[in-house]
């Protein structure tokens, strides 16, 4: 589903960001990836959206590789995942429904299937009483629940989470935390960024720590993070 062989990654002026770094995530997975802040994660989750490319070795995601993925194909690709950010990145001036909403239109489903879906989608997240309130009318915790239904609008395969509950206090991190879970039972693999070692602890989930760009743990050993 998602492979990553040898990707090293350098910026112009700032060095490398990834250095070597292989793994698999397989269909329906649900990973972690820790490291301080600078380690590569955003690096590397813009990787697999194809929103940078590696310096050597290859990405393939959803039958593309970053080898050979045209120009024209990244948006295809870019509909089959759900990516879902720290800051939330809501349309200020459209409603809870609204946001979710667009993400159908800019993808040209039926006008007919967009309304029942949103409601359905809202329903999944928790926040259908919330359907006609605009961003600044919600709590951060409801705001992310909105950017969580937009980005599984075109139901993608892997929902790419750039520290989600970064801007969360401890109670929305940890619904937001059980949202995420649920909509990994029901199918769709996700890959969640996160500096929050306490909830990786008590997950006993599969993680991938970064260390300045390098890959220094693939699995559950949770005993290193807490010597760090
Ligand atoms: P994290 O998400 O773990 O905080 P990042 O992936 O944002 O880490 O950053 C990894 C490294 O790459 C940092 O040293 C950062 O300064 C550098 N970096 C990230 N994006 C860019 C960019 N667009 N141009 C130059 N350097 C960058
Ligand atoms: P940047 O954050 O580098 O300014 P943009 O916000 O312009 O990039 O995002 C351009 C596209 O790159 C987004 O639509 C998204 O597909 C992808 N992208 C950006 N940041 C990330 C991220 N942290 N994880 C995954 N994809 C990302």
């Amino acid at each position: 589903m998602l492979r990553l062989t040898n990707v090293s990654k350098e910026y112009p002026r700032s060095g490398a960001a990834l250095r070597d770094i292989s793994f698999e995530m397989r269909k329906g997975e649900f990973v972690f990836l820790v490291g301080h802040s600078g380690a590569g994660k955003s690096t590397l989750l813009k990787l697999l959206s194809m929103a940078e490319r590696p310096t050597t070795g290859e990405l393939r995601i959803s039958g593309f590789s970053s080898l050979s993925i045209k120009q024209r194909e990244i948006p295809i690709l870019r509909r089959r995942l759900g990516i879902v950010f720290q800051d939330f990145r809501l349309l200020p001036d459209r409603t809870a429904e609204q946001n979710v909403a667009f993400a159908l239109e800019v993808t040209g489903a039926p006008h007919a299937q967009i309304r029942p879906k949103v409601a359905r989608l809202l329903t999944q997240v928790g926040l259908a009483s919330k359907a006609t309130a605009f961003p600044h009318e919600l709590s951060g915790g409801e705001q992310q629940r909105v950017a969580i239904a937009r980005a599984l609008a075109n139901d993608p395969f892997v929902l790419l989470a750039d520290e989600p509950t970064g801007n969360l206090d401890d109670r929305a991190t940890h619904a937001i935390f059980l949202l995420l879970r649920e909509i990994n039972a029901q199918g769709t693999a996700v890959l969640m960024a996160t500096h929050d070692v306490a909830m990786i602890q008590r997950s006993n989930l599969r993680f991938l720590e970064l260390d300045h760009g390098e890959l220094v743990h693939d699995g559950t050993d949770v005993a290193r993070l807490l010597a760090d």
